[in-house]
């Protein structure tokens, strides 16, 4: 028996402009986890009023934040080439980090780096964000959070657009709370998420559950693409990892529609699991 648990990433109501009203539709579909992800809308960082009201409307309706996802263009100035924004974007992770220990988070979510507009660029952007994380992990490290560093969406060439340049970019660093937030969806556009799973297993803190067709990034529910379920759930098996079951999807319809299929196919995944 395992015992992990379904998670469901803000992404759902990523148009909305406050969390809380949304709270109430995860309870009755008895989902207790959630990576926040659009800031400062689903955390006002700089306010401390509002990160006080989060947590008290988080602990009344049972939801715990596992993780939070760095907003992305943080991500991309974090490993940018301008020094002065890199900087100032390191700073404002930490305050966001910071907050995230305020509503009870775990882990911090983010990539090695952004878009890669040049191929020439490439190693001194990888360069740049390992900077930044290095910083950051330790920063991280001294207020009890863990780094986990995901596999970037590869359609664009991006820092991290594989899995095999992620593990090169966090081994790297060397940091005991730094690891991995494997994404199937972008595992799938590359790779196969089997394959990458496999590459990360090692140091496995997050995941980043969803669907694809094999040539876009729809973060649709799993059965809804080409990913082999069947197989990643015995690989999943295989590699102990225990934490949040989290979905990352997309609100294609009402999203009290997709929390109770969520929920139908977290059942339908962990009967996979528990047969391998
Ligand atoms: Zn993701």
């Amino acid at each position: 028996m395992t015992n992990m648990e379904l998670g469901v990433s803000t992404l759902l109501w990523y148009d909305e402009e406050r969390l809380e009203p949304h709270l109430p539709l995860l309870a009755a579909a008895d989902i207790r986890h959630i990576e926040l992800r659009h800031l400062p809308h689903h955390l006002n960082y700089a306010d401390k009023d509002a990160i006080k009201r989060l947590a008290m409307a988080l602990q009344e309706h049972s939801v715990a934040v596992y993780s939070l996802h760095v907003p992305d263009q943080f991500i991309t100035d974090m490993a940018g080439l301008d020094e002065g924004v890199r900087k100032a974007a390191v700073a404002e992770v930490k305050r966001i980090a910071m907050a995230l220990t305020k509503v009870g988070g775990r882990i911090l979510v983010t990539h090695a780096g952004g878009v890669v507009n040049d191929e020439a660029d490439r190693p001194r952007q990888f360069a740049a964000g390992q900077e930044s994380l290095a910083e950051l992990a330790g920063f991280c490290r001294d207020i009890g959070l863990l780094v986990a560093v995901e596999n970037s969406l590869p359609t664009t060439a991006r820092v991290g657009d594989t899995v095999a340049e992620v593990v090169r970019f966090v081994e790297g660093l060397g940091a005991e709370n730094i690891g991995y937030c494997l994404d199937t969806s972008h595992a799938n556009l590359s790779e196969d998420a089997v394959s990458a799973l496999g590459l990360v297993r090692h140091k496995l803190m997050a995941l980043h559950i969803s669907d694809n067709d094999g040539q876009s990034d729809q973060h649709a529910l799993p059965f809804d693409g080409n990913v082999d379920w069947p197989a990643f759930m015995i690989a999943l098996k295989a590699t102990g990892y225990q934490d949040v079951f989290m979905l990352e999807v997309r609100a294609t319809q009402q999203p009290w529609l997709i929390l109770q299929e969520a929920r139908a196919r977290f059942d339908q995944l962990m009967t996979m699991y528990e047969a391998g």
